[in-house]
């Protein structure tokens, strides 16, 4: 398994497609399946730029996952965004249900990905939503990759303010294989 991490606009859609069509691997973008899940008032919050309730993600993911789980890698854009999420990921680790061979964290300041975002015109790509989004990710993802360093789970950093091409270099040159 491969995690992308990273605040909102430093590129992990992008990236992980790039690496999902170069090595054939499978790719799970939470932001993708929760725009297919959520409905009602848990799809305003999160139009709005808000986290979803950690239970509900997890049941989410546990399905997408079982439907995806054979012998070849998956990758996972977006999940996990706080630490009980990455708490119940170690633990189906540890259950011997997959493995993890890479943690990439997309490193960019909020004024270089602010831009990406505005130009994106997704609905949720407004000020508000992704000044909300910035403020969950410090809040809540910051720390998740201190706790994961602190699981002895390697988070690998990249500076995600380069061109496509090159950010994908360097996560391909830093790729560990199972
Ligand atoms: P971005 O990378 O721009 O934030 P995504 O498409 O990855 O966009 O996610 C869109 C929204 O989906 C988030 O703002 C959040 O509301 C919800 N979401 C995605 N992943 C998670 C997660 N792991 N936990 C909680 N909410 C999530």
């Amino acid at each position: 398994m491969i995690l992308l991490m990273g605040i909102a606009g430093s590129g992990k859609g992008t990236q992980g497609k790039m690496l999902s069509d170069q090595f054939g691997y499978h790719l799970i973008s939470m932001g993708d399946v929760l725009r297919m899940y959520v409905t009602g008032e848990q799809r305003q919050r999160m139009l709005a730029g808000g986290l979803l309730d950690d239970n509900e993600i997890i049941k989410i993911v546990d399905q997408v996952l079982e439907s995806v789980l054979d012998n070849e890698e998956v990758i996972l854009d977006g999940f996990p965004r706080t630490v009980p999420q990455a708490e119940w990921l170690l633990e189906q680790v540890k259950s011997g249900r997959f493995q993890i061979n890479n943690v990439f964290h997309l490193v960019a300041s909020r004024g270089a990905v602010k831009e990406r975002l505005l130009g994106r015109a997704r609905i949720d790509d407004v000020e508000e939503a992704i000044e909300k989004r910035f403020d969950e990710y410090e809040k809540l993802t910051m720390p998740l990759i201190d706790w994961l360093t602190d699981h002895n789970v390697e988070v690998i950093n990249i500076d995600a303010v380069r061109s496509q091409a090159e950010v994908n270099a360097d996560i391909v040159s830093k790729l560990k294989k199972s």
